[in-house]
């Protein structure tokens, strides 16, 4: 079984049951998930070629290492999939080209250090039971490109890195789903007991809808006279051709600059500052490239790995890819129903970390559109925001509570 494209109206002959706007690497997940449990969904892709926007041009990066329980759970769970990637869709000799390189948070102060070990405490009591604190010596001892002015560090060797072209080949590979490409979706009403969802390819009628439009997800629900929290951001990755980066370093965070990078084939890919995830005031697709990245993120990076600093003269091929998103008020995605619209559901706004957390997310969204909704809380059910109400943000992401800026 695997996805049946189309790029003609004409030639979906039955009305979908559920039809999923936007073919994402969310809204692949999420018709993989829903043909698991036999429903087989339409998925309506402006593009010609599914997952080539944000999720084409992701760092790839998966960690558990969140603040709060319920991000924990979502991203463990998320990462656990893709270790097990072949066996989960039932194509064993699929993968999701995942690298357990772990991911370390580290700092060369003694303020980021306690810092690092008040997280690292929280963590662990919010069932992050696999994570490392390691003091200034053990931190060296392991990874030996880490400046001798490291204070502390906190390592989970299970987070890693993915391959997003497999990831997307494997569900594509996988699902049992109807695909229209070159597709855009305008107006979503409600006709009856179905919804009508005009195309540029012609009107469809579903039962239920599915909004996994990544960017295009605050104007889609504000069209539909949803207001929900949301607001648009950037964020950059710079790909750097490099000699002399081990492919097993972790990735490495410093934590009081903000830089970010990780090892890829032949280099590696960094963040000058994962803490200038910039909001945007207007959409985009293609927020525009910052002037002197790689100097910017040399400089941030090398205080903590010096090797940085020696290797960038030679660095001759550096490129750097540019995104948008949706983040939410509390900084965790949008996973659920819309109450007030009953047939209407969002997967989405997963900031920056769509990736790490998108498997979980579907698999429990699948679950919910197919009536298996177990009847615990769902704490990442778009009403928790009704009234008002603005739960306790991620620490460890940005969300439109400007209060708290972190991530990747
Ligand atoms: C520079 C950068 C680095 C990142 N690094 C990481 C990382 O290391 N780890 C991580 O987990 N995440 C990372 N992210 C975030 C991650 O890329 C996103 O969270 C994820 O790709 C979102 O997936 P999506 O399917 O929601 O969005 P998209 O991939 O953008 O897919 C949405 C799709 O919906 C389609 N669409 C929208 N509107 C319509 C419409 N009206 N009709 C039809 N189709 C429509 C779009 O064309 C698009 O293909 C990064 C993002 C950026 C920009």
């Amino acid at each position: 079984m695997s996805a049946n494209f189309h790029t003609e109206r004409q030639s979906i002959t039955t009305e979908p049951d559920v039809t999923i706007v936007g073919g994402g690497i969310v809204g692949l997940a999420t018709a993989f998930f829903l043909s698991r449990l036999g429903i087989r969904p339409l998925v309506i892709e402006r593009l010609p070629t599914p997952a080539s926007l944000t999720s084409r041009r992701s760092g790839e990066g998966v960690r558990a290492q969140w603040g709060l329980r319920h991000n924990i759970e979502i991203a463990r769970a998320s990462i656990a999939f893709y270790a097990a990637f072949g066996a989960r869709i039932a194509i064993p000799e699929r993968d999701a080209g995942y690298r357990p390189v772990g991911y370390l948070y580290a700092s060369r102060s003694e303020d980021g250090a306690r810092r690092l070990k008040a997280r690292f405490d929280m963590q662990v009591a919010a069932g992050l039971d696999d994570l490392e604190y390691l003091d200034p010596s053990e931190v060296r001892d392991r990874f030996a490109l880490l400046s001798e002015t490291v204070t502390g560090a906190v390592f989970r060797a299970g987070d890693g890195v993915v391959v997003v072209s497999d990831i997307v080949a494997g569900y594509l590979a996988a699902m049992n789903a109807d695909i229209m490409l070159g597709a855009e979706v305008g107006r979503i009403a409600r006709e009856g007991n179905d919804f009508s969802i005009e195309t540029s390819r012609g009107t469809i009628s579903s039962a239920s809808v599915i909004l996994a439009d990544g960017a295009r997800l605050p104007a889609m629900l504000q069209s539909l006279g949803i207001v929900l929290p949301l607001r648009l951001a950037r964020s950059s990755i710079l790909h750097v051709k490099a000699d002399g980066i081990p492919f097993d370093h972790p990735a490495t965070i410093d934590v009081d600059l903000g830089s970010f990078w990780r090892p890829d084939a032949g280099g590696a890919r960094m963040t000058a500052s994962f803490r200038n995830t910039l909001f945007l005031d207007r959409f985009t697709d293609d927020p525009a490239p910052d002037p002197d990245y790689l100097a910017h993120a040399i400089a941030t990076v090398s205080p903590l790995v010096p090797r940085w600093a020696d290797i960038a003269p030679s660095i001759a091929d550096s490129h750097a890819r540019h995104g948008s998103f949706a983040v939410s008020g509390d900084g965790a995605p949008l996973i659920g129903p819309i109450d007030a619209m009953p047939g209407l559901y969002v997967n989405g706004a997963y900031g920056g970390h769509g990736i790490m957390m998108s498997p979980e997310g579907s698999r429990r969204l699948a679950d919910m559109v197919a009536g298996n909704d177990a009847s615990t809380p769902n704490p990442f059910h778009p009403s928790r925001f009704a009234a008002g109400n603005l739960p306790a943000p991620e620490p460890m992401t940005v969300n439109t509570n400007e209060a708290s800026k972190e991530t990747r």
